[in-house]
């Protein structure tokens, strides 16, 4: 039996790979721009760490993680987002002693058993931001200010920043309260999940996709009407320096988000690219996460990205195929020494070379050239070579010109680079 990849997992082939360095060599680049540096956590945590920080009332700790227990009996989970993890970092490595202020970055894949379906893994990769210890709304414009700037740097179009507040621990128990009281009236509607949700955390029932209970939500009380002062005055500050920054922007009191530690500014990034709708990014503020995790009284706000959402959404026209600078067609078994040395000086200059291993005919290796979509294909051998030239092809015009095999490495190299 041939074995085969876990469903859910998937590998990323290099013909799509481009792409994937293509966006986060650009998160990269654009994050420590802003400020903020790389963290990089561990796959697997303890299990406790996800269902304190990121709720027990949750889809993903009730049904998603992958947990296991070790050999030592310890409970232990993959990772299924990043914002716990670098938050535990934060605290275990007391980076707030050196400063209160962090700015940091994460990429890399997450886990979670959700039903496989297409464009959707249990082994997915996120692009990961967080900024811990200011509550000041001046940062939560900023993460959001890179979050566009990066969509829009990746060649990201017709895109919709969507925000609410979702209040703090003083003001959204109140509307907790209330909105258990409508949902109590609307029962019947609601799916049996919402009924759960109902008794455990009726702010999720926003999440939910069923009909009738989509209706139940519609006339649902709205979180931005039960803000207190507090609260109130950090969203305008908010919605105040995204308008300095010319950032226009939905409010949408329906986006509470899946995750218990959210408290204030949540915030999407919506695509209308190919004409459907797609979330590509999500984060807020999750002022009380520290302190479910055991640790200070901390803020933070963070987003992350559906890298293959994000990737799905690329403009089709920007290619990423690494294809060769130069191919060598050798003919004859006496050029193969020749073209090797070349092919190996050629790599050790930083140029993407590549020849052909089987000693075929010229008109077979020139087909391989074609298919592997090379700049410039040289030819060693016939008549030529006995002159002491080589024959360099340009591919795209189509033109050839003889090059001396003296200093032949050089002259290569500056019609590579010309193009
Ligand atoms: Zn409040
Ligand atoms: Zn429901």
């Amino acid at each position: 039996m041939e074995i085969k990849a876990i469903r859910g997992f998937n590998d990323l082939l290099p013909d799509e790979i481009g792409k994937w360095h293509f966006v986060e060599e650009t998160a990269r680049q654009i994050f420590e721009e802003f400020g903020f540096s790389e963290l990089r956590i561990p796959v697997i945590e303890k299990t406790e760490l996800f269902s304190r920080g990121i709720g027990e009332a949750t889809d993903i700790v009730e049904k998603e993680m992958y947990t296991f227990t070790d050999r030592s009996g310890n409970s232990l989970t993959l990772r299924p987002e990043a914002t716990a993890s670098m938050a535990r970092a934060y605290l275990e490595h007391q980076m707030y002693s050196f400063d209160p202020v962090a700015k940091v970055y994460f990429i890399g894949p997450m886990f979670r058993y959700e039903r496989p379906q297409k464009g959707r893994y249990r082994q997915f990769y996120q692009i990961d931001a967080e900024v811990f210890g200011v509550s000041n709304p001046m940062v939560d414009a900023e993460v959001i200010v890179m979050l566009i700037q990066f969509l829009k740097k990746v060649g990201l179009e017709n895109l919709e920043l969507q925000i609410n507040s979702l209040g703090c621990r003083e003001c959204r128990p109140r509307y907790r309260e209330e909105l258990k009281k409508y949902f109590a009236t609307k029962t019947f509607q609601l799916c049996e999940d919402c009924q759960r949700r109902l008794q455990t955390n009726p702010l999720r029932i926003f999440d939910c996709k069923v009909e009738t209970c989509k209706d139940a939500i519609a006339d649902a009380p709205q979180v931005t009407d039960f803000l207190c002062q507090d609260c109130q005055k950090h969203f305008d500050k908010v919605k105040g320096y995204l308008q300095e920054m010319g950032l226009t922007y939905l409010l949408n009191p329906r986006m509470v988000r899946g995750l218990d530690y959210y408290t204030r500014t949540a915030f999407e990034v919506v695509s209308y690219n190919l004409g459907s709708q797609n979330a590509v990014a999500g984060g807020g503020r999750y002022d009380n996460l520290f302190q479910e995790i055991g640790g200070l009284d901390i803020p933070g706000i963070g987003f992350a990205i559906g890298m293959e959402r994000l990737i799905s959404l690329l403009p089709a026209e920007k290619t990423f195929l690494q294809n060769p600078q130069l191919f060598i067609a050798a003919l004859g078994e006496e050029t193969q020494m020749q073209a090797y040395r070349l092919l190996s000086q050629l790599h050790l200059q930083g140029i993407r070379a590549e020849l052909d291993y089987e000693g075929k005919s010229l008109k077979s290796q020139m087909r391989r050239a074609n298919k592997l979509n090379a700049q410039h294909v040289l030819i060693l051998g016939g008549d030529e070579l006995k002159r002491g030239k080589a024959v360099l092809r340009d591919m795209a015009s189509k033109s050839q010109e003889e090059i001396p095999m003296g200093g032949l490495l050089d002259i290569l190299k500056e019609r590579i680079n010309r193009d």
